[in-house]
């Protein structure tokens, strides 16, 4: 019953766009970046990354000709099948949530002080990748995950 609450609840949440405690903030020198507005638990998911699906070759190809393009905006990963593959949210706004804020693409790097993890979600047959938190976050914590480097394989998650 857990386990089926838990999903559930995710579900509703990348269906409905309503992650609760968040909010965001200008970063110096990093642009935007996503902050707690309440405590989180440690193992909590705190909201997710969706956007256009593509292969990694193509997250690469569209990595390179924008330069300038924040790095947040691009998630490489490894799909169920061990393909690697690409979530380009490079665009402000998804095709399925127009009016929605994607937290997960706002949010910055870093290797050493990060405090999500992502983790690979299936909803409705698309790839979508939830963040979990590492430890306790308290409140007006920026959230921050290791990116890795586009230029290795990417971990299954
Ligand atoms: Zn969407």
């Amino acid at each position: 019953i857990y386990i089926f609450s838990f999903f559930s609840f995710v579900r509703s949440m990348v269906t409905a766009q309503r992650w609760k405690g968040l909010t965001i903030k200008d970063v110096p020198e990093k642009g935007r970046g996503v902050f707690t507005k309440r405590r989180f638990e440690q193992g909590e998911v705190v909201c997710e990354y969706h956007g256009r699906l593509v292969s990694r070759e193509e997250g690469l190809a569209i990595h390179a000709s924008s330069p300038d393009m924040n790095p947040g905006h691009l998630l490489f990963y490894k799909n169920k099948r061990n393909e690697a593959m690409c979530i380009d949210a490079h665009e402000e706004s998804c095709q399925c949530h127009p009016l929605s804020i994607i937290y997960g693409r706002l949010i910055n790097h870093s290797s050493k002080r990060a405090n999500i993890r992502p983790r690979l979600f299936i909803h409705n047959d698309r790839d979508v990748i939830l963040f979990i938190t590492l430890r306790d976050i308290l409140v007006n914590e920026e959230l921050r995950y290791d990116y890795g480097i586009p230029h290795v394989p990417w971990p299954t998650l």
